[in-house]
């Protein structure tokens, strides 16, 4: 590490015995960021370890609707957000009013459903769902909480409510959104490397298009594919679907593999803009100022009951502090 860095992540590392914090970083962070948290992992895995934390203060390395999920299961503490800015193309898709009037549409014309959010949605989004899921439990709740008799309104990741209505046989409609990290993965470069690497294998997350998870060997959330990798003991290659900055974690617990990203290492179309908003500066930053802080928002106490019947076992009870100000800055 360069030691300009190296000056950043000490004073980061001092700063959180001053105020008190745990860092929690995403699979998706950049390794020098996932390098100092305390916790890392995917969505269902943060969402679980914030309700343990002890310390006063949550920097959340990750995006504003992870920091949200945080801040929903954990009133009392501050969650900071490096950078607020920090969306995801999911949230985007599904703005709250459209999928009101859908859900209307859907009622007024005779259907009998629940509403399954991928959680990768805003707080008012998952406010009008039946159920919060991530790529890690989305399987079970569709086989095993969904009511049989009801269909399913999948929002807003139509790659993953298409791979979850496959392996489950539900009867499902699904919104028209998708991530633009893993929509792009091309099925040219994917096969292009397939043929120059015959013995790899592929491991793919369901957020891909449907092209890209016929050609793979495994498919699978990021905890899954942690899983999944850790079962080969010989050195193996893989080529991995998924974001970039995943094979940071692939590299460090299984060494011994070699990790090949789709579509190619020479390419970053692969890395998320929105993750990368978050740098080793920033983090330093929101810890010695104390901002920016994600504050409770009105629609979170509808939403944090979704979160914590979905994926929390057995529920945490949480009680909402009520804050008046908007998302500081
Ligand atoms: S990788 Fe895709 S789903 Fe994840 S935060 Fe980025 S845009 Fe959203």
């Amino acid at each position: 590490m360069p030691a300009i860095l190296d000056d950043i992540s000490a004073e980061i590392l001092d700063l959180k015995k001053k105020i008190g914090a745990t860092i929690l970083a995403h699979y998706y962070q950049e390794g020098e960021i996932q390098a100092l948290a305390d916790i890392t992992g995917d969505s269902l895995k943060l969402a679980r370890e914030a309700t343990k934390v002890d310390s006063p203060v949550i920097v959340f390395c990750g995006v504003l609707f992870m920091a949200e999920t945080a801040k929903m299961l954990n009133p009392a503490k501050k969650v900071l957000l490096p950078d607020l800015q920090a969306g995801c193309s999911l949230v985007d898709a599904c703005p709250a009013d459209k999928l009101e009037r859908y859900q209307e549409r859907l009622r007024a014309n005779g259907h009998k459903f629940q509403t399954v959010c991928y959680i990768n949605s805003s707080a008012k989004v998952k406010a009008l769902s039946d159920w919060v899921v991530t790529s890690g439990n989305a399987e079970d709740v569709v086989r095993n909480k969904v009511p049989q008799g009801y269909e399913i309104l999948f929002v807003p990741d139509k790659h993953l409510g298409a791979y979850i209505k496959d392996v489950t046989g539900r009867d499902m409609i699904l919104w028209d959104g998708s991530c633009m990290v893993h929509e792009i993965f091309s099925l040219g470069d994917l096969l292009k490397m397939k043929k120059q690497h015959p013995a790899a294998k592929t491991i793919a997350h369901p957020e891909c298009p449907a092209n890209i998870l016929g050609h793979a060997d495994f498919t699978g959330g990021t905890e899954a594919m942690i899983k999944h990798v850790g079962s080969f003991t010989a050195p193996t290659e893989f080529l991995v679907a998924t974001e970039a900055n995943m094979m940071w974690e692939l590299q460090r617990r299984f060494p011994q593999h070699t990790y090949l990203g789709v579509p190619g290492v020479s390419c970053s179309c692969n890395k998320c803009p929105h993750m990368a908003r978050n740098t080793l500066e920033k983090v330093r930053d929101c810890m010695k100022f104390g901002k920016p802080e994600v504050l409770w928002q009105p629609e979170f106490d509808k939403a944090k009951e979704v979160l914590a019947r979905s994926l929390l076992n057995p529920p945490v009870a949480v009680t909402p502090v009520v804050e008046d100000h908007p998302h500081g800055d």
